[in-house]
């Protein structure tokens, strides 16, 4: 059985961003640049003042006439000689010759003559043209997600479109005898199917569409479940069936498919039934049916697969944080266990069974505890992952 590093590195290696796409910057949630974008002009195009007050020259001295004004948007702009000052507000363009520009606030305005209170400098409160950007400059957004500030640049660059990764479609197949969907009645021995609901969730949240499917335990019709998914999805993530039950039908029937297995079966707790294989650029994920497994390996297996395939070129990073209480254990595989994180500290939640949905629930970090370590004491320095679900 492989080993979670060598499961995450299996996944990450057989993955590549999609081909990329060109996307309003009114559609740009949860999507990734692909290009880097280019300035156009200087920023700013034209000096203008920092702030309201007037436009004037430095080397005057003593009271200037007001010859007229300069707002933001004002087309053209009159020019100001010596002996003159131009009432001026924040962005508007700097007048031919003057050089300096007093802030409202210091400035003693009587009969048409304006005096500054404070020494002028040549240059205060002027900002100049292309002092941010020159033209032409390229700002390589590639792998960034498209944050508002991101989206507000291009917009700044007059930009109304730009080049982003492409999105993959997902299917999401659950299988089970047991499993009724949501809003129908409950027979004996059923369950809600809860796992689809939560997967599909779990997609949405990264920007990614998914299409639900049920299927029972039968090799046939699950066969045919997943051969439809891997027609109409770029990604299929089965969950439940891929363990080694009599009833467990997802591996054989993806064989069959064409499915080329990459790996099954990781040494982890919990998740140790979970599959990867692949067909031409489909990827295809088993999870184990178990709620808290199921989530568990999407978080630290299928997410950061996903991540990767949507362009964002920086892996999320673990935490170190403080144990905050003394953990003993028997079964020494390479362990997730749902936590609190608070303030840097780290507290294991009380109910840890891989069926036990309130534990995963109540929880915000998945506590590491590496393989072969019997016990871990109160303040020793632990992994830990944020449990996130946006990008
Ligand atoms: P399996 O991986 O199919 O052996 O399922 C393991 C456990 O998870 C069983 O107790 C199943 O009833 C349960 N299970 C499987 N699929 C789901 C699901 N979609 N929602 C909730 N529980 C499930
Ligand atoms: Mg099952």
């Amino acid at each position: 059985m492989i080993s979670f590093a060598e499961a995450r590195s299996r996944i990450l290696g057989k993955i590549s961003p999609l081909p990329a796409e060109s996307v309003r910057l009114t559609d740009l949630r949860d999507r990734v640049f692909a290009h880097p974008i280019t300035c156009p002009f200087d920023v700013p195009q034209f000096d203008n003042s920092q702030v309201d007050g007037y436009a004037l020259l430095a080397s005057d001295q003593g009271p200037r006439r007001i010859v007229g004004e300069s707002a933001a948007g004002a087309g053209t702009t009159p020019a100001v000689g010596s002996g003159e000052a131009l009432r001026i507000f924040t962005g508007a363009p700097l007048p031919f010759g003057a050089d300096a520009v007093i802030m409202q606030e210091d400035a003693l305005v009587r009969d048409g003559l304006v005096t500054p209170g404070e020494p002028v400098a040549s240059g205060q409160f002027i900002r100049r043209r292309g002092e941010e950007i020159e033209s032409g400059t390229d700002f390589d957004l590639t792998g960034s997600l498209a944050t508002p500030p991101l989206i507000g640049l291009a917009a700044s660059f007059g930009l109304s479109e730009v080049s982003v990764f492409g999105r993959p479609k997902a299917a999401i197949v659950a299988t089970g005898d047991e499993l009724v969907r949501v809003g129908e009645p409950l027979g004996s021995g059923q369950i809600y199917a809860s796992n689809p609901e939560a997967l599909r969730s779990a997609l949405e949240s990264l920007g990614i569409e998914a299409s639900i499917h049920l299927v029972c335990d039968d090799r046939e019709a699950t066969k045919a479940v997943l051969a439809s998914a891997l027609e109409a999805s770029d990604i299929v993530i089965t969950v439940g069936g891929v363990s080694v039950g009599d009833h467990d039908h997802i591996r054989p029937a993806l064989a069959s498919l064409g499915v080329e297995e990459v790996f099954w079966r990781v040494s982890i707790k919990p998740g140790k039934p979970f599959f990867f294989g692949t067909l031409g650029s489909k990827l295809i994920f088993g999870l184990p049916g178990n709620p808290v497994s199921a989530l568990v390996t999407f978080h630290v297996l299928v997410r950061p697969a996903l991540r990767k395939l949507l362009g964002l070129s920086v892996p999320e990073e673990d935490l170190t944080a403080r144990l905050a209480t003394r953990i003993e254990r028997t079964d020494l595989r390479y362990e997730f266990l749902r936590a609190t994180l608070v303030g840097g500290e780290v507290t294991p939640v009380s109910k840890q069974g891989s069926h036990m949905q309130t534990g995963l629930a109540f929880a915000d970090a998945l506590l590491h505890l590496p393989e072969g370590v019997g016990v871990f004491e109160e303040g020793a320095s632990v992994t830990v992952t944020p449990i996130r679900w946006g990008l």
